[in-house]
């Protein structure tokens, strides 16, 4: 391939030409150290993602993220519509992760482990490979007419996409409706399931569309997490980065006798070649740079080439490169640390302090208290419970204090898994045993013979001493 100008990056996207029209970008697949890695952790990755959808813990899924129902399943515990605080915390310590994480190794999630490199770099780019041949021959392939050739090879790998995409698709779906709802998609009528068959058609055309046509559109100019690189990073963060002090003045291997300067940069552009975003890694860190290390895999192989020592290409951070430490954990990186500490502690106490049966007691709505001739005083209150586990709960409630009573006034107990219900009761106490007007008291919350919860009230009743 011819080797690319890329002096004038600061005034264009690489993909874009200078009148705004997509320029279609052929990168090279290089292997090397690094593409093995990435080959490896992106096959483990794949496998979870995939099979994430069909893990189960004792008869319910592992993973569910059912926003329409606002129903979340994370390592086998559910969170209902009520915990959606909880929810909206555990994104909040996931995001600041993920800013602290950044601070430091820079862009390496979108590299290794982000589902669109993985998909795009690790299967739609290798089947196009395999089908239409080197960078070179693609690019002939789709400048010649439409012959038999490209219309077989066009065909075989749009359809290729689209079957992987219709995984890609009921994967997603999984995730949101649970695999079980799934499978009666697949194998019920389609009249039945007319949403659910509308959705996957939606879905697949969407993943078609990202892998046949946007591809690094998606990196380069739809991604919030890659748009906010520019703040998120900073010269100590460990990016892939050249070494320009090494490398500079690049050109091509001179003749031994020659006296002038040379860095180890031979100019070859395979750097270029093989970038899944066109860019030029010698002009600096580029937002576009998704950390992918096909360059580091590219220069290294070169290096090997003309017995130079690997790295002229590598993880490294700015300020390393120009001469500071190698690596240092910066003020901001510590804040963001201990914030992250902070939320997750939150997080994770919240979520095992979290009861199996919420519940919270209120007075009846404008009701104070009612006297008997008999010497009783009673209360009328509301219990609103909802059940955050996965089994129907049968509930009883009893005073914590043996000398106050209730009779239940709702006759189903039963909460079912997920259920909010509202629960009437009178509680009666002895006007003997009334001393203050308001009386703190407990209700113990039995559900299916275990105690679930206990919770406080205050009861009102006249006082005579
Ligand atoms: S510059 Fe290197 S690491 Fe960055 S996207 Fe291009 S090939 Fe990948
Ligand atoms: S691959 Fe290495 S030697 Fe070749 S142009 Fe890029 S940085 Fe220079």
């Amino acid at each position: 391939m011819a080797k690319k100008d890329t002096s004038d990056f600061r005034e264009h996207l690489v993909n874009v030409d200078k009148k705004g029209k997509r320029v279609w970008l052929y990168p090279k697949i290089i292997t090397g150290k690094f593409y093995n890695w990435r080959t490896w952790f992106s096959r483990v990755l794949l496998l979870f993602l995939i099979g994430g959808p069909w893990l189960h813990f004792q008869g319910h899924p592992l993973f569910l993220f059912n926003v329409i129902e606002r129903k979340f399943i994370l390592f086998g515990i559910p969170f209902w519509p009520q915990d959606l605080y909880l929810i909206a915390l555990g994104l909040l310590t996931f995001i600041v992760f993920i800013i602290a994480f950044t601070a430091v190794f820079g862009r390496v999630f979108c590299g290794w482990a982000c589902p669109q490199t993985i998909f795009m770099e690790m299967i739609f780019r290798k089947i196009e490979t395999w089908i239409e041949g080197s960078p070179a021959q693609q690019k002939k392939l789709k400048e010649q007419p439409w012959d038999a050739e490209k219309l077989w090879k066009k065909g075989l790998k749009n359809t290729l996409f689209w079957a992987i995409s219709f995984v890609i698709s009921n994967t997603f779906l999984a995730y949101i409706i649970g695999s079980d709802a799934l499978v009666k998609i697949i194998t019920e009528s389609p009249s039945l399931h007319i949403g659910g068959l509308i959705a996957i058609v939606i879905f697949t055309t969407v993943f078609y569309l990202v892998f046949a046509r946007l591809r690094e559109l998606v990196c380069i100019m739809i991604c919030p997490y890659g748009r906010l690189q520019g703040v998120l990073m900073d010269p100590k963060s460990i990016v892939v980065a050249y070494d320009f002090n090494r490398g500079e003045p690049r050109g091509k291997i001179q003749k031994a006798t020659s006296t002038e300067a040379q860095g180890d940069c031979v100019d070859c552009g395979l750097c270029i070649d093989v970038c899944p975003t066109g860019i030029d890694i010698r002009n600096g860190t580029q937002l576009e740079c998704i950390h992918c290390t096909a360059c580091i895999d590219a220069c290294d192989s070169v290096m090997d080439k003309i017995h130079k020592p690997k790295g002229l290409i590598r993880y490294a951070s700015e300020e390393e490169l120009k001469g500071g430490n190698k690596f240092k954990i910066s003020a901001r990186v510590i804040g963001y640390a201990a914030l992250w500490a902070i939320l997750f502690t939150v997080f994770v106490t919240t979520v095992s302090m979290r009861k199996d049966l919420q519940a919270s007691l209120f007075r009846g709505k404008g009701s104070t208290y009612t006297q008997k001739s008999s010497g009783e005083v009673t209360n009328i209150f509301e219990m609103r419970v909802v059940n955050k586990t996965f089994h129907s709960m049968k509930i009883s409630v009893a005073p914590h204090n043996k000398a106050q009573h209730i009779k239940m006034l709702t006759d189903n107990l039963e909460v079912k898994p997920g259920e909010q219900k509202t629960i009437l009761m009178l509680v009666t106490m002895q006007q003997s045993d009334i001393h203050r007007n308001s009386t703190p008291f407990e209700l113990d919350i039995t559900g299916n013979g275990k105690t679930v919860n206990r919770v406080k009230g205050t009861f009102l009743g006249p006082v005579y001493e």
